[in-house]
C-alpha cells in the first residue's frame, strides 16, 4: 500500500480513494483473520442496533445546524465584542475596537451570503476584512484573537510564518493549517469554511533584506498565502496523511462529509501579525521633512516621535518598502496596532484580567493544600521586574517562576498552609523562605497530610472558605485515624461534615473567610463552631479559630 506497490502496478490509481481504501483493508481483514470482517460502509448491523441509519443522519444533520447557528444567528455588535475582550485583554484598546468592528463586519457578511445563497441571489460581493496585527511580543496579539474566535464560537488555528519557509512543502504546509480547522471544527468542513486563521511572525516573510527580512522564500510564502486569503478550494485530505485517508473513509461510511471533498477558504478570516520591527525607519523617512514621501500623512516631529507613534502612520507602502508584495499586503486591509506594555499594564494584567496568572498560582499552591495570597505591592514590584524582561506580559510569568519556584518546591509537605508574597518575599525571596521555614515543622504523616490537603482543596473550592490546621491539630487527626483503622478521607468527611453550615454563617456576620483550627477545635468541632458563632454575632468584626 505504498509508493513502491504503486509503481508495480501502473493501473492503480497513485491516491486511493476511501473506497479503495476499505476495499485494501476489508481483503487484508479476511485474509488476516479469519472471522474479522471490516464493514466501512455501514452494512453492519450496527447502525439499525442504534436506532437506524435514518436516526444516525439526523442527529448528524442537527448536529452540523447546531455548527452554522452560530454563523446563522450571529448577532454581536463592535460594542459588544470589545466588552467581552476587555474581559481579559487590558490596554489594547484600538486594537480591540478595530478587532471587533472587522470581526462583526467579517461575520455579518458571511451570514448574509449563506441566507443570500438560500435565496439564490448572488448579485453582491464583499471584500474580505482581512487584518494585519501590528505589535512586539507578548501584549496581547493571540490572546485578542483567541478570545475573538471563543466569542463567537468558530474554530481557530494559529502557525508561525516563519514555519512555512523552512520547509520544502511551502503549499502543503499552509494548505494544512486550513485542514487543521475541519479538524478544530469536530469535522463540519461548512463551520471550519468560517474559522479563523492566525498566522504570527509574518515579518519574518518579508523579501527586502534592508528591512529585516530574511527569507528568500519569502516571496513564495507570500505568494502561498496569498491564494489563501484571496478565495481558493483546499482539499479535505492531504493524499500524503494517512490518517486523514483512514478519517475520510470512516467519514463516507457514515454518510458524512460525502458532498465536500475540498474546503472553500472564501470565509475564512485571516489575521496575521509581527513585530514590524524597522518599519518605522522607513515611516520616518517618509515623513520626514525634506525626505522623498509619498504623501499621506506628515510627521513634522518625527525626529522626537517614537517607534510607537511612527507605526500608527504606517501606509500600504511601507509594508511595500518592508518587504511585502503589494498583492499580499492589498488583502490585509484592517491594521490593527498593539502597544507596549507599561509597568502599570502589567500590574493590571496581574489584577484584573480574568485570566490572570494569580489565579493560576493561587490554584498551584491550592493542590498542596497552601493558600497563597498575593499583595499589591507585591504585584507591583513583579510588574515593575517583568516590564524589564521586554516580553510583554509573558515577562510575567519569568518573574514568577523565578520568584516562585523554591517556594513551590520547599513548602508543600510541611505544616505551612498558607503563603502571603508580599514586598518582602518579592525583595529577599531566599530570606523570606528561610524565615518560613524555620517556623514550619515537617509533616508528621505525609501520606495524612496529603489527603488532609485534598480534603481542604475540595472544601475551599465547594464553599468558599479556607480551613488550616495547627500542626498539634493535625497530629491529633493523624493519630486517630491510624489507631480507628479509617480512610483518611472518609475520617475527615465524617468529623466536618457540619462544619460548612455553620462557618458560613459566621462567614456571613463577619466576612471572615479563612479559619484555623487547633487541636481543641478538631477534638469539638460542634463547639469550635458554636463559639465562633456566638463571638461574630457579638462582636460583628473579623474572628480567626481560637
Ligand atoms: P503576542 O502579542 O506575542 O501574541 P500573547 O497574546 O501570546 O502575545 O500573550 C502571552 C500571554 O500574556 C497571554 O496568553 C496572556 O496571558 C498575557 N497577555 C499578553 N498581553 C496581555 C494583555 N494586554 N492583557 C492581558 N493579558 C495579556
Amino acid at each position: 500500500m505504498n509508493a513502491t506497490q504503486d509503481t508495480k502496478d501502473p493501473q492503480e490509481p497513485k491516491e486511493p480513494s476511501p473506497e479503495d481504501f476499505s476495499k485494501k483493508l476489508n481483503e487484508f481483514f479476511q485474509s488476516n483473520f479469519d472471522s474479522v470482517q471490516f464493514f466501512p460502509f455501514g452494512e453492519t448491523g450496527e447502525e439499525e442496533a442504534d436506532g437506524g441509519a435514518d436516526a444516525a443522519d439526523t442527529t448528524e444533520d442537527e448536529a452540523k445546524k447546531d455548527g452554522m447557528e452560530v454563523i446563522d444567528s450571529f448577532d454581536l455588535l463592535p460594542s459588544q465584542v470589545k466588552a467581552h475582550l476587555d474581559r481579559f485583554v487590558i490596554r489594547q484598546d484600538e486594537a480591540k475596537k478595530a478587532l471587533s468592528i472587522a470581526v462583526c463586519d467579517h461575520y455579518n457578511h458571511a451570514k448574509l451570503s449563506r441566507t443570500a445563497g438560500t435565496l439564490g441571489d448572488e448579485g453582491f460581493e464583499f471584500s474580505k476584512q482581512n487584518v494585519i496585527l501590528v505589535g512586539p511580543t507578548g501584549v496581547g496579539k493571540t490572546y485578542l484573537v483567541k478570545h475573538v474566535a471563543e466569542l463567537i464560537g468558530v474554530p481557530f488555528v494559529k502557525a508561525d510564518a516563519t514555519k512555512f519557509s523552512e520547509t520544502g512543502y511551502v503549499g502543503a504546509d499552509v494548505d494544512d493549517l486550513v485542514r487543521e480547522l475541519v479538524n478544530k471544527a469536530d469535522g463540519n468542513v461548512e463551520l471550519a469554511e468560517h474559522g479563523i486563521i492566525y498566522i504570527d511572525e509574518v515579518d519574518k516573510i518579508a523579501t527586502s533584506s534592508s528591512a529585516g527580512g530574511r527569507d528568500v522564500s519569502g516571496r513564495g510564502v507570500q505568494s502561498t498565502m496569498l491564494k489563501l486569503m484571496e478565495e481558493t478550494e483546499v482539499p479535505l485530505r492531504n493524499p500524503q496523511d494517512m490518517q486523514s485517508q483512514m478519517q475520510a473513509m470512516f467519514e463516507m461510511s457514515r454518510g458524512k462529509g460525502e458532498n465536500k471533498t475540498a474546503i472553500s477558504t472564501k470565509h475564512i478570516l485571516f489575521i496575521v501579525s509581527g513585530a514590524f520591527s524597522g518599519i518605522e525607519k522607513i515611516i520616518e523617512r517618509r515623513t520626514r521633512p525634506g525626505s522623498i514621501g509619498f504623501g499621506g500623512a506628515d510627521l513634522s516631529s518625527a525626529e522626537t516621535a517614537s517607534s510607537e507613534d511612527l507605526q500608527l502612520l504606517a501606509e500600504t507602502q511601507d509594508f511595500i518598502d518592508f518587504g511585502f508584495e503589494a498583492e499580499f499586503i492589498g488583502r490585509l486591509p484592517v491594521r490593527v496596532f498593539c502597544q507596549n506594555l507599561e509597568p502599570e499594564d502589567l500590574f493590571d494584567i496581574m489584577k484584573k484580567s480574568e485570566g490572570s496568572l494569580l489565579k493560576q498560582y493561587k490554584y498551584e499552591f491550592m493542590a498542596y493544600g497552601i493558600e497563597a495570597d498575593f499583595d499589591d505591592q507585591a504585584i507591583r514590584k513583579i510588574a515593575e521586574q517583568a516590564a524589564e524582561e521586554k516580553t510583554g506580559a509573558r515577562g510575567l510569568l519569568t518573574v514568577c517562576e523565578k520568584l516562585l519556584r523554591s517556594f513551590k518546591f520547599s513548602l508543600p509537605g510541611t505544616s505551612i498552609q498558607s503563603l502571603l508574597i508580599d514586598d518582602h518575599l518579592v525583595g529577599d525571596p531566599e530570606k523570606a523562605l528561610d524565615a518560613l521555614l524555620e517556623n514550619a515543622t515537617a509533616s508528621v504523616d505525609t501520606a495524612f497530610n496529603r489527603k488532609l490537603n485534598q480534603f481542604r482543596s475540595t472544601f475551599s473550592a465547594e464553599h468558599g472558605l479556607t480551613l488550616s490546621f495547627t500542626p498539634d491539630a493535625i497530629d491529633w487527626m493523624a493519630s486517630q485515624v491510624k489507631q480507628l483503622e479509617q480512610r483518611p478521607q472518609r475520617w475527615l468527611e465524617n468529623r466536618f461534615s457540619e462544619l460548612s453550615f455553620g462557618l458560613k454563617l459566621v462567614q456571613k456576620s463577619s466576612g471572615e473567610k479563612n479559619f484555623l483550627l487547633d487541636r481543641q477545635a478538631v477534638e469539638d468541632p460542634d463547639r469550635f463552631v458554636s463559639n465562633l458563632i456566638v463571638k461574630s454575632y457579638r462582636e460583628t468584626e473579623s474572628v480567626e479559630g481560637e
